[in-house]
This record gives C-alpha cells, sequence and structure tokens, in this order.
C-alpha cells in the first residue's frame, strides 16, 4: 500500500485530497497545525485504518516513521487576509517548511508535490496565462521527484467562510440577505475551478513524469459582477444586492489559466461547469452560515 503525507490537511484543498487518495487505496497521513485548517473537514476520515492524523506544524522538523511514497504540501494559510493577519507563519510555511519537506522527500526517496498560486501572475499582461509567462535547484541537484502545480481560483464545499474571498464573502452576504461586497465596478474576471476538478488534475500531475509547474484552472472567465448576480438569483433572497466598495490595490484587472499544458500532458480539463459547481456549494454555505 502507497503511503502519502498531505500537509494542510484540514484546509479546503487539502481535506478534498484525503478523501481522494483514501478514496484511491493509499495510507494517507494528514498533517495540519489548524492555525486555518478545521478538524471538521477530516473528522470522518478518524475512524479509518488507514487515516492517520498528525498535529504538527511543518516549519519546524518533520519526522515521519518509516517509508513514504508521496509528499503533496498544501500547508499555507490562502488568502490576502490571513497573509496579513499571520505574515510570519505564511513565509514560514512557504520557505522553511517546504525546505523540510523537501529535506524529507529527499530523505524518504519520496516524490513531492508543491502548490503554487496563479498570483506569481500578478496583473498579467499576457491573457490567458500561462506557465512560461514566469520563470528547482532540489530536481536539478539532488534529481528530486518534484511536481509543481499552479493552483487558479478554486471553489467548493469546506472553503473557510471567514478568509476574505470572493465567494465565501457573496455567498454569506446573499444568504443573510445583505449586500455583495463588489470591489470597484465589478469589471475585473476571474475563472473559478470546483474543487473536484482541481483535485483530479493534482492526482494526474502527481502521478505524471513532469517536474515543472502546470496550471490548473478553469478557463471559464467571468466578471466578478456577473458572478456576485450568479449569487444573487442562485440563493433567491430578495433581501440582498449589489454594494460597490473601493477596489483594493493591486487587485489583479483579470485572470484565466491557459491549461494547455494540462490537456496535452495529463489528459485533464475541468469537467464541471459554473451551475453545477455553485449549486453544490450554495448547499455547503446554506448548511454553516447562520441567518
Ligand atoms: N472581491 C470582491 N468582493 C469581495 C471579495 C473579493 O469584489 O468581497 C473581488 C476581488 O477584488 C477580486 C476578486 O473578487 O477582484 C477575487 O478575489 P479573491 O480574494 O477571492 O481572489 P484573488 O484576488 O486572489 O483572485
Amino acid at each position: 500500500m502507497k503511503k502519502v503525507l498531505i500537509t494542510g490537511a484540514a484546509g479546503f484543498i487539502g481535506s478534498h485530497l484525503c478523501d481522494r487518495f483514501i478514496r484511491e487505496g493509499y495510507h494517507v497521513i494528514g498533517m495540519d497545525n489548524l492555525i486555518t485548517g478545521n478538524l471538521k473537514n477530516i473528522e470522518h476520515l478518524f475512524p479509518l485504518e488507514h487515516f492517520e492524523y498528525y498535529h504538527h506544524d511543518v516549519s519546524k522538523f518533520v519526522h515521519i516513521p518509516g517509508n513514504l511514497d508521496y509528499i503533496l504540501h498544501f500547508a499555507s494559510p490562502a488568502s490576502p487576509i490571513d497573509y496579513l493577519k499571520m505574515p510570519i507563519q505564511t513565509l514560514k510555511v512557504g520557505s522553511l517548511g517546504t525546505h523540510n519537506l523537501l529535506g524529507l522527500a529527499k530523505s524518504k526517496n519520496a516524490r513531492i508535490l508543491i502548490a503554487s498560486t496563479s498570483e506569481v501572475y500578478g496583473d498579467p499582461l499576457v491573457h490567458p496565462q500561462t506557465e512560461e509567462y514566469w520563470g528547482m535547484a532540489y530536481h536539478t541537484y539532488h534529481g528530486l521527484e518534484t511536481r509543481i502545480v499552479r493552483i487558479f481560483n478554486t471553489y467548493g464545499p469546506r472553503m473557510r467562510m471567514e478568509d476574505g474571498r470572493v465567494l465565501p464573502a457573496f455567498f454569506t452576504q446573499a444568504i443573510r440577505g445583505e449586500g455583495l461586497t463588489v470591489f470597484g465596478d465589478g469589471s475585473q474576471t476571474r475563472s473559478f475551478c470546483y474543487v473536484d476538478d482541481l483535485v483530479e488534475g493534482i492526482y494526474r500531475l502527481l502521478l505524471s513524469d513532469y517536474p515543472y509547474p502546470v496550471n490548473l484552472g478553469n478557463p471559464s472567465e467571468i466578471t466578478i459582477l456577473e458572478f456576485a448576480q450568479e449569487i444573487l438569483r442562485l440563493v433567491g433572497n430578495s433581501k440582498a444586492f449589489i454594494d460597490y466598495r473601493p477596489l483594493p490595490v493591486d487587485d489583479p484587472k483579470q485572470r484565466k489559466p491557459d491549461i494547455s499544458k494540462a490537456q496535452s500532458l495529463l489528459q485533464w480539463e475541468p469537467g464541471v461547469n459554473r451551475s453545477e459547481g455553485l449549486e453544490k456549494t450554495y448547499a455547503y454555505f446554506a448548511s454553516i452560515v447562520d441567518k
């Protein structure tokens, strides 16, 4: 039985990865320090024989007894609000944490997959964004088997309500009958990928032999204003409305992944359209938001 370590296991994407690897018949070690993760996201896995949970901060030395086949590093605060609240922990998990896990991968001869964010493309001048638009030593110098997923906006059940991201904000506001806080005139675009599609892409990338960054995201692009209107229609709360707010500085004007690399290397593309994905996500938020 293959053994996989998933860091950030109690987080949004990490918890969905735990589910997937359990379903595929792996022994899963989930690690989290719970600064933004929530045990509720993985408590259904606790009774399983092949799931173990380690409460640990990966910016400290990581010890795993026995053999290890794969490491997926998904531990990090993951929204601008969280980065501002926890700047040091964010830097430490991305630097010291990544370094510790690379060292662990080297000592166990394990393959490691690291999550990168489409934020590296900034306010992009090339549209859609390819992996080459921006520029690994462990791969080059130590021959380590690295995989790098570059994640574009992703949504789905278990997203954190209080992290300031647009989708949890809009659902919470629509359900409570408040204003949906559209920043600027809402003409900036994003492209939203349903979490199950992302997880499928990550699974394929891990098992592929490609060591460089690969974009994963849904190229279906929408303005933030249209997105707010879709959520208003879906929730159907007549008290909710659009509430324009100032645009944050450095807010990228547009974002859309070029996924040709994933299509050709992994035969992957998203299969869940926005209306289906939003329905499933609405069911989740309806169950956790107090009205
Ligand atoms: N946004 C918004 N209202 C909110 C939160 C976000 O209009 O309450 C906008 C934000 O300015 C950005 C887009 O939604 O243009 C996506 O923001 P998010 O923080 O979710 O992700 P990112 O900027 O990383 O794509």
